[in-house]
């Protein structure tokens, strides 16, 4: 008798350590996302658990951004990394790669089926990265980071990351449906979005305005001087009383379309800032995914 007891108390040992063990390979201390978007997206997932470190802060240009020795190092560190994808942050694709096989990484534009992306008629097969402009596409993404997140921690943290999700991804529903409410009542005509670079190709799809920048999907393109007379004739034409400047891009660009409309006796104006590639600053309404979008939409329905 005494030795079943010794046997089954062993038994109990032996498969309570292997459950331990199991549970505390499953922790994650630190992930590390790229935009402000996606470290908002990340956050509203995990809480306050799990520590999140966002690269790109804001004003900053994705495009362009090169990842500093400083970055490199958090990445090596991370124990999730978290990135847009489809070559958003079109300087840290080699990076990518190499952490490919030593981490675990989510891309969030994985999420989308090729059907909803849209296609970058600059590079043939490329696809425009800017999908959080569309709140339900931003949604989906959510649900999918989600998913994989919930795949790496234990199934209590998981149930946590999934509760929080509903909460935020009903939160993003709301925000949908507001920003259609808002757009309803707008007369076609003057639903025509001028931007420094093509990031609202999404916003324009979703919720039907014509959208046009003077650069292309990428910032890194250049523009020439029939690009800016090209645009000048098309702001004319459609009788365009704003165009929109993006905080993470130069003023400089639309700044010579003002002037060009102006020589032509053609009064534009900068209908305000928008945030396109990054949110604002960290504990302001901005600062956040949604506070971005929310600014956007006012100032959008205030310039045209
Ligand atoms: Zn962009």
């Amino acid at each position: 008798m005494k030795n079943k007891l010794i046997l089954f108390t062993f038994i109990i040992a032996l498969f309570s350590c292997k459950l331990s063990t199991k549970e505390d390979s499953k922790k994650i201390n630190t992930i590390v996302c790229t935009t402000g978007m996606i470290g908002d997206i990340v956050k509203n997932i995990v809480g306050d658990q799990i520590k999140v470190v966002t690269l790109m802060g804001p004003g900053v240009d994705p495009h362009l951004y090169k990842a500093t020795q400083g970055d490199l190092k958090l990445l090596n560190e991370a124990d999730v990394i978290v990135y847009n994808g489809l070559h958003l942050e079109g300087k840290m694709g080699e990076i990518f790669e190499k952490l490919e096989k030593q981490k675990n990484i989510i891309v969030a534009t994985d999420a989308i089926p090729k059907a909803d992306l849209i296609n970058n008629t600059e590079f043939k097969g490329a696809y425009d990265p800017h999908i959080w402009f569309d709140v339900q596409l931003w949604n989906t993404s959510t649900n999918y980071i989600s998913k994989k997140l919930c795949e790496l921690v234990s199934d209590s943290i998981a149930q946590k990351f999934k509760s929080n999700t509903l909460t935020y991804t009903k939160s993003l529903s709301a925000l949908n449906d507001a920003i259609i409410a808002n757009f309803n009542n707008i007369d076609a005509e003057r639903k025509v979005l001028i931007t420094a670079h093509d990031a609202f190709g999404y916003f324009g799809r979703a919720y039907g305005f014509e959208v046009r920048g003077l650069q292309g999907i990428s910032t890194t393109s250049e523009y020439g001087l029939k690009d800016v007379s090209d645009l000048v004739n098309f702001i004319i034409e459609r009788e365009i009383k704003a165009v929109f400047v993006e905080t993470s891009v130069s003023s400089k660009s639309l700044e010579a379309i003002v002037e060009g409309c102006m020589e032509k006796d053609h009064e534009v104006k900068i209908g305000g800032k928008l945030y396109s590639d990054a949110m604002g600053k960290e504990g302001a309404p901005d600062g956040t995914y949604i506070g971005m979008v929310k600014h956007n939409v006012k100032t959008i329905l205030k310039g045209i």
